[in-house]
């Protein structure tokens, strides 16, 4: 199959990656160092709310970064993020009461891909996969006792059997399929009425991603997939999610809806979708999602790059 552009360039294109930030991982041990890092007044700490919002600026143009006082906090558990120019930046999980004296706004992280700079976006959905499963990791999983957060906020371990948790993250492949000129989308009965996007699910245990794409798309459509490439990935933690993007082809167009996961599903030809869009009859995926950049891509393909821009200018990016 053909295949659009560089992978370089594709990668380059997903909201959220391409992080310009040193994990520093071999540090997050050291917690000495850490806490010099946490002490330093040029050090950044971003903070989350219970939501797994950002807190931002008043006009959420950028993240709301507490000063040196109000870091000062008894029962603060900061997370080392990693480093940025020298800088050391961290996650401060925000109660209510911190929400309301920083007299901040909460920020989504859909909606800070568009208002954030790429560094800020991409620092913060790490920041909020990180406290959501700190969040959500509370007790063993092998005898039931509390856990507390080591390692800088980057492991849990049992206060009991010492037992440590890592992180989860849950690979979901996404893919668009194409047929004789047309790709496959289809729409779940949750979305607002016109939007349709490329099929998505959860790898099984034990699975490869290219089965994961096979099973998946006959679950949901009836469609064989004959063969798959890998196009790019996005970290998407909605909470925990790490999206897989594959382009596939199909053997045949006949759609038999499986698994009641779609209402709809259909094929649509390039042309299908700028008419669509244009007319406002159909909604493409969110502008930060990996399925809108596999669709866009798609489009440039094989409907040319002035029907992309067509697209591009009538479609929103929310
Ligand atoms: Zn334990």
């Amino acid at each position: 199959m053909d295949r659009p552009g560089s992978v370089a360039l594709r990668y380059r294109a997903n909201a959220f990656t391409d992080l310009a930030l040193d994990r520093a991982a071999e540090r997050r041990d050291d917690a000495a160092w850490v806490q010099a890092q946490w002490q330093q007044p040029q050090s950044r700490v971003l903070a989350i709310d219970s939501e797994g919002r950002l807190l931002a600026n008043a006009g959420r143009a950028a993240p709301r970064w507490l000063n040196q006082d109000e870091r000062q906090r008894p029962d603060a558990a900061p997370s080392l993020l990693g480093l940025a120019d020298g800088t050391a930046y961290f996650l401060l999980p925000a109660d209510d009461t911190l929400a309301n004296t920083l007299h901040a706004e909460p920020l989504g992280l859909r909606e800070a891909g568009l208002t954030l700079t790429p560094f800020e976006a991409g620092l913060f959905a790490y920041a909020r996969a990180l406290a959501h499963w700190q969040a959500v990791t509370r007790f063993c999983t092998r005898c039931g006792a509390p856990l507390t957060l080591v390692s800088a906020g980057h492991r849990a371990q049992c206060t009991r059997c010492g037992h440590l948790q890592f992180p989860r993250t849950d690979p979901a492949i996404i893919v668009i399929v194409e047929h004789d000129g047309a790709c496959l989308l289809g729409r779940q009965p949750t979305w607002p009425t016109g939007r349709y996007s490329t099929l998505a699910g959860f790898v099984e245990p034990g699975e490869a991603l290219e089965d994961a794409v096979r099973r998946e798309v006959h679950e949901e459509s009836g469609v064989r997939v004959s063969q798959c490439s890998y196009h790019s990935s996005q970290p998407w933690p909605f909470p925990a999610s790490l999206m897989l993007g594959f382009n596939a082809e199909a053997t045949s167009r006949d759609i038999a809806l499986r698994d009641g996961e779609l209402e709809d599903a259909r094929w649509f030809t390039p042309q299908a979708i700028a008419e669509g869009v244009e007319a406002g009859t159909l909604k493409l995926p969110f502008g930060v999602s990996v399925s809108r950049r596999l669709i866009e891509d798609w489009l440039a393909l094989r409907g040319g790059e002035a029907l992309l821009q067509r697209v591009l200018r009538a479609a929103s990016a929310d």
